[in-house]
């Protein structure tokens, strides 16, 4: 793999670090490339400037036309987007088959027809003499960094819209899982997007993120990933007064009221936790469930964790595969051994399987009880097959237990009451609010954060809010030579 695709040609990178690709469920090598330093980076941002201004001056309809052409070639080569995917991250191939690459798909044709759908507000005049018109225009270079959980959904959430309203980008994936995000650059470049409009370097967050992130010729910069590092971005933005977008970590909660369908919320925070193998920024992390359903609760997401399949990723008959490292999988475990250590118990899970799986980089589904609501594995994100059970009492505790953490991505609440669902759909602040479901999410919707998850959002045409500024245009109206507000200039009769 070439660690650069600038200006529409792929090269290898020149920074002095080297990249490998993982296989975590085996320790085997995929790839080995030279990244990207701060060169690289400086030319990938050069060929997007250069061609900003045609591509940005475009008929909406041309940008459509190459992005569904995207969209039908990322279609035709789906299963080996799939096998990749799921080859460098973990993730099971039935996920990356039929959640990731469709989703993708989805969201490339989303944003072709949304392209053409671009319009500021409508002109009027406001005092009589003059017409205003709204223009929304790009922005210019967007800088985009994305995370590993989901490397190509999470290149696409980043480069359809900017790309869909006429800006040009540099893109940065993890350099743990780029392999997907150079096909994407290569389709993009096959299906007729021009040269420069999408370029990928594949380096080191401290050496080409902050490159990016710094460089004057980036207009913006779009940054999804964990908290702290996304602190560290804004800080960096501030010095050329970057315009900023963030999509961070969450640490979502499911709020289980005693009317509940138990069935529901049962499945709802097994799927909900371990998606993806739980390294989901809008996982069900933290059930909270009234005291009359605890136990029962409790008792049934034991039993369908202790079933979970936990096998190669390649195997159809697997639920969950290994995390994306084994550093991962060692920082989720510290995080279980110290709950425990604190004296919290574990219904089930808590190790890594040993057998077979023990080559790899595995931990089983985990469920925690009787931890304190001021201890780490209930308050920081562990990204990880593990999910929290604490009971609460009133549906004011169990809606303030929910709120009672700085990030506030995505939460849901289970009822079958449409009072405490109303109210719980208003009171809980995060991005996004799931009644009775836990993660579906579609194109025509908007992602994003409240609080320490960022600000800002993906996905929807919301997210064009992001990728484009309002410009207003005034026109006199009146043709006169002296207007009337010339007065407070002018002395004497106007
Ligand atoms: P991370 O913050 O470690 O890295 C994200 C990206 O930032 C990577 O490409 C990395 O190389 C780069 N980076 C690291 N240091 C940098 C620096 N100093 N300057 C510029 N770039 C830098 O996150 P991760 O571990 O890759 O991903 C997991 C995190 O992403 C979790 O916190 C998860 O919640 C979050 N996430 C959020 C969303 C969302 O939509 N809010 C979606 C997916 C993942």
């Amino acid at each position: 793999m070439d660690a650069v695709f600038a200006g529409g040609v792929p090269r290898t990178g020149t920074s002095a670090e080297r990249g490998v690709v993982v296989d975590p469920a085996d320790g085997s090598v995929v790839d080995e490339f030279e990244m990207a330093g701060g060169d690289d980076v400086a030319a990938a941002v050069a060929a997007a400037s250069d061609a900003f201004p045609e591509w940005s001056r475009a008929m909406p309809a041309e940008r459509s036309a190459a992005l569904h052409a995207l969209a039908a070639r990322m279609a035709g080569r789906s299963d080996e987007y799939a096998a990749i995917e799921s080859r460098q991250t973990g993730k099971p191939l039935r996920l990356s088959s039929g959640f990731d690459v469709p989703g993708s798909i989805d969201n490339i044709a989303f944003f072709a027809g949304a392209a053409r759908n671009l319009e500021g507000k409508a002109a009027a005049e406001w005092d009589g003499a003059h017409t205003s018109i709204i223009r929304r225009e790009p922005i210019g270079v967007v800088g985009s960094i994305a995370p590993w959980n989901y490397p190509l959904q999470m290149a696409v959430w980043k480069a359809l819209p900017a790309i869909a309203a006429g800006n040009t980008i540099v893109l940065k994936p993890a350099e743990i899982t780029p392999l997907t995000t150079v096909m994407l650059a290569e389709d993009c470049a096959a299906a007729g997007v021009p040269a420069g409009v999408v370029n990928v370097v594949v380096g080191t967050g401290p050496e080409a993120g902050e490159a990016l992130v710094s460089h004057p010729d980036v207009a913006m910069v779009s940054f999804t990933g964990s908290t702290p590092v996304g602190k560290r971005v804004m800080s960096l933005a501030t010095a050329t007064v970057k315009r900023v977008h963030l999509e961070l970590g969450g640490k979502a909660p499911f709020v289980v009221f005693d009317d509940a369908d138990l069935e529901a919320a049962v499945h709802g925070a097994v799927a909900g936790a371990l998606i993806n193998t739980g390294q989901d920024c809008t996982a069900a992390t933290r059930a909270y469930v009234q005291r009359p359903l605890y136990d029962a609760f409790v008792n049934g997401v034991t039993d369908l964790f202790g079933g979970v399949r936990v096998g190669p990723p390649a195997d159809p008959s697997t639920d969950i595969g290994p995390l994306v490292t084994a550093r991962q999988a060692e920082r989720v475990a510290g995080f279980v051994d110290r709950a425990r250590a604190a004296g919290a118990r574990v219904l089930v899970g808590g190790a890594a399987p040993g057998g077979d799986l023990a080559c790899g980089a595995y931990y089983l589904p985990t469920v925690v009880v009787d931890a304190a609501q001021d201890s780490e594995i209930v308050r920081d994100e562990v990204f990880g097959p593990v999910l929290v059970v604490l009971p609460f009492d009133s549906d004011d505790e169990g809606l303030a237990l929910a709120n009672d953490t700085v990030y506030g991505l995505a939460a849901s609440a289970w009822t079958r009451d449409v009072f405490r669902a109303l109210r719980a759909q208003r009171e809980i602040r995060a991005g996004c609010v799931w009644i009775n479901d836990h993660i579906p999410i579609v194109s025509e919707m908007p992602h994003g954060g409240y609080r320490q998850s960022g600000f800002g959002k993906d996905m929807s045409t919301y997210s064009f809010e992001e990728y484009t500024q309002v410009k207003h245009v005034s026109l006199d109206i009146t043709g006169e030579a002296r207007k009337p507000w010339h007065r407070t200039i002018f002395t004497g009769p106007a």
